[in-house]
């Protein structure tokens, strides 16, 4: 996936949630930040060691020692976990170090506009304009799921209890 769709779905999710969606955004984009800088340094490819499992939980670790602050630790670490899902169209190396992939051989920096790439870039535009262009009217919607999702909670709880 690329800018728009990473930035625009984190966006929308990390607000639906209640989560400061500034640091989810600065958490998806990470993943690319450090494995295409370390691509221009030598490593095998831009979908490196911040491409796997184990990077999501250092980034919201590390965020969580410097500011003190789980929520946006928690926002990081979504934003960057997210990214990786976004990313499943194509190679990602969830396992590294622990397991060597193959595709880093033939890894390069080339990407073609699929009708992946190019719906996720759409949805994340949207989602953009959604959140933060039609503001009120996405913390309606927000409010009405949370509702929505309270009541039907509660609704089965007393269903559970009698
Ligand atoms: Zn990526």
């Amino acid at each position: 996936m690329l800018l728009l769709g990473h930035i625009g779905i984190t966006a929308f999710v990390s607000s639906m949630i209640y989560l400061p969606a500034f640091f989810a955004i600065v958490g998806s984009l990470l993943p690319d930040i450090v494995d295409k800088g370390l691509f221009l340094l030598g490593a095998p490819c831009g979908r490196f060691i911040a491409h796997s499992i184990f990077f999501f939980p250092i980034a919201g670790s590390v965020i969580y020692l410097i500011t003190r602050n789980k929520k946006f630790a928690i926002a990081i670490s979504l934003g960057s976990l997210l990214h990786l899902i976004q990313d499943m169209n194509d190679n990602v190396p969830f396992l590294y170090p622990l397991k060597n992939y193959t595709f880093f051989v033939t890894c390069n920096f080339e990407f073609e506009f699929t009708p992946f790439i190019i719906v996720s870039e759409i949805l994340g535009s949207l989602s953009l304009l959604f959140v933060y262009g039609f503001n009120k009217n996405f913390l309606k919607l927000r409010k009405l799921f949370w509702r929505e999702v309270n009541g039907r909670f509660k609704r089965t709880c007393s269903i559970l209890q009698r």
